[in-house]
């Protein structure tokens, strides 16, 4: 199994140290994991620190993908906050290191927090989720140094500061719009299980969307827990697959020095 989203003690959110992670992820019989910690810049939120120490995150992966290579394959990876007006900082921090893998995450929008419900204020239930997606697509039309968009529907996981429901057809041209985008730049998505963590039934994306994707032609999907901590290391992740393979996906991605590679699910 092949977990590619999980953070370590380098993000603001998670007091598991790298070593800690590795070594569980061992004993669950893991093949490689991507450690994808988290640098969020200008985050609106300031209660919470999302930046990264980058020369000692690189200089951890390296030791720790060295140290552990004759059991398992750590891949370099990074979660990278992706906000319109910071992209430029986006694209350095990408090139600065050399990492196996990034993922792309849409955090906050408009310069508003989804997690505090900062970006709910003042919108409409259909305007928040029309402007969510667009707002993804726009910062994917300019930001390219990625291998797959982190958590696409994450929107949905914000339930509490929305009124009522919104229909997935309303929105769903847009998400075929990003698909295309991610298809024709040769990106993928991740299929994130955290809602399992957060006792959600909500996939990330929908399963809606992963059949959309799939019709589209997307091939290239990795699946990650977004573990915080070792026990959610991989969690559900037979279920995961066998659902992935019944939408008709016969792949999921791994990537080394960014470039993808499959393995037969
Ligand atoms: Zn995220
Ligand atoms: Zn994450």
């Amino acid at each position: 199994m092949y977990d590619y989203h999980m953070h370590t003690s380098f993000s603001a959110d998670s007091t598991a140290s790298m070593e800690e992670m590795i070594e569980s992820a061992i004993k669950k019989g893991f093949k490689e994991i991507a450690i994808t910690d988290h640098i969020d810049y200008d985050y609106p939120d300031l209660q919470i620190d999302f930046s990264l120490d980058f020369e000692n995150y690189h200089n951890a992966l390296e030791k720790n993908a060295q140290k552990y290579k004759n059991q398992i394959r750590v891949v370099k990876g990074l979660e990278m906050g992706i906000q319109k007006h910071i992209l430029n900082e986006c694209m350095a921090a990408a090139n600065e290191y050399p990492y196996d893998f990034i993922i792309a995450s849409v955090h906050a929008a408009e310069k508003k927090d989804l997690d505090t419900g900062a970006y709910f204020e003042n919108k409409s239930p259909y305007q928040s989720y029309i402007d969510y997606y667009t707002y993804v697509y726009d910062c994917l039309k300019e930001f390219k140094d990625y291998s797959v968009t982190g958590h696409l529907s994450l929107i949905d996981r914000y339930k509490k500061y929305i009124s009522e429901p919104v229909a997935y057809n309303v929105y769903s041209d847009i998400v075929e719009e990003i698909f295309k985008l991610i298809i024709n730049d040769g990106k993928g998505i991740e299929l994130n299980a955290s809602c399992y963590r957060y006792n959600t039934e909500e996939l990330m994306p929908s399963i809606e969307m992963l059949k959309l994707y799939k019709e589209l032609s997307g091939e290239i999907i990795t699946v990650g827990s977004d573990a915080h901590s070792p026990e959610y290391i991989g969690y559900k992740f037979d279920y995961i697959y066998d659902l992935l393979s019944n939408i008709g996906f016969k792949y999921i991605a791994t990537f080394n020095n960014m470039k993808v590679d499959f393995v037969k699910l």
